[in-house]
């Protein structure tokens, strides 16, 4: 399990995370919705420590990672953004290779079996050997969620993964993202898919303005919502 507690966050005088508590139990799948600017990917980038929080504490299963080095918990949290990030100049699988070689010690080719495989994971094998630049977004995506997975990640994260493609590739990665799911990966997803965060999730959090302002089951929050926050955001955006 994944959790936050208590996290606190500030950039000078923008007080930006104002105590969120977050757990997401091995296995479960938690989407993370709200406004523009409510702190969402920055909660995400808390949790992995590329910010370190001002105040609160975070724990994988149980024990707390802030005395670690932050290495430690970056290689095992997965974390698929909206843009993708490959490297260009190197083929397909030696962009998934990379990281279990260089950071998980893994040799040449134990690297690049793993890539074979995560890639087959992801409908790609075929496209191992060619160059990032000559797949479609939708493509690449699925690339940036392979070479995610081949770190063996305990959680994944996903931060609007799906925001920068074209519409008609939003689909095919939603539907891998719902396999993830329902294979038992432990993921964090934001998103403004208010399908998939309702269909998929096991739990729902809803920030606004650095708060956790309401969380539960999906049906629960899509269907009677506690808080006018809620219902207001969910109007909007439905
Ligand atoms: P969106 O849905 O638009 O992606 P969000 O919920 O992910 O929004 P964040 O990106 O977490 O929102 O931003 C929350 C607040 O923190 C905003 O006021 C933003 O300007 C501020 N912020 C985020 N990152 C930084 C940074 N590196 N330096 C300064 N301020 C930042
Ligand atoms: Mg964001």
């Amino acid at each position: 399990s994944l959790t936050g507690t208590d996290l606190h966050l500030s950039f000078g005088k923008n007080h930006v995370l104002r105590g969120i508590d977050i757990n997401v139990d091995a296995g479960t799948t938690t989407t993370v919705i709200g406004p523009s600017g409510s702190g969402k990917s920055t909660l995400l980038r808390v949790l992995n420590r590329l910010h370190e929080p001002d105040r609160g504490d975070i724990l994988l299963d149980g024990r707390s990672v802030l005395r670690d080095n932050p290495d430690e918990l970056r290689r095992r949290i997965g974390m698929v953004f909206q843009h993708f990030n490959l490297f260009p100049h190197m083929s397909v699988a030696d962009n998934v290779a990379l990281g279990p070689h260089k950071l998980r010690g893994l040799g040449k080719q134990e690297a690049h079996d793993r890539a074979i495989r995560e890639l087959d994971v992801v409908g790609l094998a075929a496209k191992a050997d060619v160059r990032p630049t000559n797949l479609s977004g939708g493509q690449q995506q699925r690339v940036a969620i392979a070479r995610a997975l081949a770190m063996d990640p305990q959680v994944m994260f996903f931060d609007e993964a799906t925001s920068a493609l074209d519409p008609e590739l939003v689909k095919g990665i939603l539907a891998l993202m719902a396999d993830l799911a329902t294979q038992g990966m432990t993921m964090v997803v934001v998103t403004h898919e208010m399908a998939f965060a309702r269909n998929v999730a096991d739990n729902v959090m809803f920030m606004d303005h650095g708060e956790v302002v309401e969380t539960g089951a999906p049906e629960q929050m899509f269907t009677d919502a506690k808080s006018d926050r809620l219902r207001s955001f969910l109007s909007q955006v439905i």
